[in-house]
């Protein structure tokens, strides 16, 4: 038998079989599997040849023969691009499918933007290059500031946090500043159970005591609850809109005047605003500052931890406070502002994360003002869409509108069945799961956000996909319970993953050696 792997035709389970004939999508067909390198090994075996010595052999080669490293791989070289090429095709992304993963806006992103962030000048430019040199990095810096204020409806914006939360803390440290300036020191954050987790955490991290408050029965924040909690000791509301229920929070304007009337500020989680660009601007509604998350809304590919960036929005009376520097033009020439003594500091070495910046910016000029309004009203179309095709067969918590995401729960959902159930038995009709068991407000949430970019096609298929589960879920719930059947593997202990990661490979004779404390790779 070849040592080389194990090209597998699949053998459809009949459990799965249904999942497979249903699906345009899914993983079925040829499926690549493979076992661990080391397991590839065989002695002797190499990626070269190299003609024989005709010169003495120097000491130094001794030392770097493979045998000196115990448990070495030792493999061809096709052995080893066969073996990384078939894990390459275990990793799911934007570009493999629909990928409705909720509150991350999980869009595809056109590869033309990725060639302008390319660009020689661009990516090539170094940050310690002067002024007089650099004045087209830094044009493009201060007119996507310009763009993103526009849109947003603040009075100037900073680029330089590098994540959403990154922003939220660079936000909350201007409140802060805002505050000290003014002889104040609140010790309060408010937040609604509706706001996303990261923004107890920031307000926590700012050293506010973080005051939960509960939305109303519709899922989202009433004024009333707000002027109840509302004092001197507040600090500011931190509020997400759309909120994680992906409902818009209709009373914000009223919200913010009696935020404001008690001294305090608004901050807004803008993350979601791939529902309100061109249509909404929270600048208008009275929020005081809010981060804007680049690698969801303006066309950065996310998900496995690469750059992003989290630019922040401010009214007039935060630009003081903005992270230095800050880019302004002057005389018609742009240069880097440090002499900002309200400043709250810096957020990030030089200026961010700039590649990031020349998506966005590239993505905003290509798509135009009428184009991302148009954006925005399809990924608002599509949640709705998928509401209204499998309302009936999934809970739906809440009745409002729905703007970019839908959330359902697993409380109608049969024989026994959970949100975890339906979210590994999607895996087998070949889609990625929505998010699951978030947001915490709603038991057993099923998070759905398709974004704009997916095709009536594909959401129609999604919504069978769903529907086919919710019956089998009633008639055949096994088949929920046991899935995935058409993975390389099946379900995985995500805790021990986290809590007691395997790190090292353990051949399997010696891993009773292992036990007693002898390393093994
Ligand atoms: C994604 C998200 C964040 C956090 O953004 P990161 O870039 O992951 O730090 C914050 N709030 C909301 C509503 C989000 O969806």
């Amino acid at each position: 038998m070849s040592r080389t792997g194990t090209l597998t035709q699949l053998k459809v389970c009949p459990r799965a079989a249904k999942a497979e004939m249903k699906s345009g999508t899914a993983t079925s067909g040829l499926i690549l599997k493979d076992k661990l390198i080391f397991e590839h090994s065989d002695a002797g075996r190499t990626g070269y040849s190299l003609p024989a010595l005709d010169v003495p052999a120097a000491a130094l080669a001794a030392e770097l023969t493979r045998a000196e490293v115990k448990g070495f791989p030792e493999v061809s070289e096709v052995d080893v691009v066969r073996h990384f090429t078939r894990l390459s095709t275990w990793n799911y992304g934007v570009d493999s499918g629909f990928y409705p993963l909720g509150s991350c806006t999980m869009k595809y992103n056109p590869k033309i933007n990725e060639v302008a962030a390319r660009l020689p000048g661009l990516a090539g430019c170094h940050p310690h290059t002067p002024e007089r040199f650099s004045q087209g990095t830094l044009a493009l810096m201060h007119d996507l500031q310009g763009a993103l204020a526009e849109i947003s409806g603040f009075d100037a914006v900073t680029l330089q946090p590098a994540a959403g939360a990154h922003g939220e803390l660079a936000g909350v440290l201007m409140i802060r500043a805002w505050h000290e300036s003014h002889g104040r020191s609140r010790k309060k954050v408010l937040i609604p159970d509706t706001a996303h987790g990261t923004n107890p955490a920031t307000a926590a991290l700012c050293g506010y005591e973080v005051v939960p408050i509960a939305s109303g029965d519709a899922g989202v924040l009433t004024a009333e609850t707000v002027a109840e909690y509302m004092d001197e000791d507040v600090a500011a509301l931190m509020v997400t809109s759309p909120n994680t229920l992906g409902l818009f929070e209709s009373d914000i304007r009223k919200i913010c005047d009696i935020v404001h009337a008690g001294g305090g500020l608004v901050y807004c989680d803008g993350a979601n605003l791939n529902a309100l660009m061109g249509i909404a601007r929270p600048g208008d509604m009275g929020v005081d500052v809010m981060h804007f998350n680049l690698h969801k809304t303006f066309s950065t590919p996310h998900g496995g931890g690469g750059p992003g960036a989290g630019p922040v929005g401010v009214t007039e009376k935060l630009i003081p406070f903005l992270p230095k520097p800050v880019v302004v033009k002057e005389a018609g020439n742009y240069r880097l502002d440090f002499d900002r003594p309200q400043s709250i500091g810096r957020m990030r070495s030089f200026y961010g994360n700039f590649g990031v910046m020349v998506r966005a910016w590239a993505y905003i000029l290509t798509m135009g003002g009428e184009g991302l309004k148009q954006a925005s009203q399809m990924a608002v179309l599509n949640a709705n869409y998928i509401r209204a095709r499998l309302e009936g067969a999934y809970h739906l918590p809440h009745q409002n509108r729905s703007l970019h995401e839908v959330v359902f729960s697993d409380q109608d959902l049969g024989g026994n069945c959970h949100t975890l159930d339906l979210a590994k038995r999607l895996i087998d009709y070949g889609y990625h799961p929505p998010t699951v068991y978030f947001p915490l407000v709603v038991a057993g949430a099923i998070m759905i956000e398709p974004t704009e970019t997916e095709s009536k096609e594909v959401l129609d298929e999604f919504c069978d996909a769903m529907l086919e589960i919710a019956r089998e879920a009633e008639e055949s719930p096994e088949l929920l319970l046991e899935a995935p059947t058409l993975t390389a593997l099946r379900r995985l202990d995500e805790t021990a993953a986290a809590r007691k990661p395997q790190l090292r490979y353990c051949p399997p004779q010696e891993a009773t050696e292992k036990k007693e404390n002898k390393s093994c790779y």
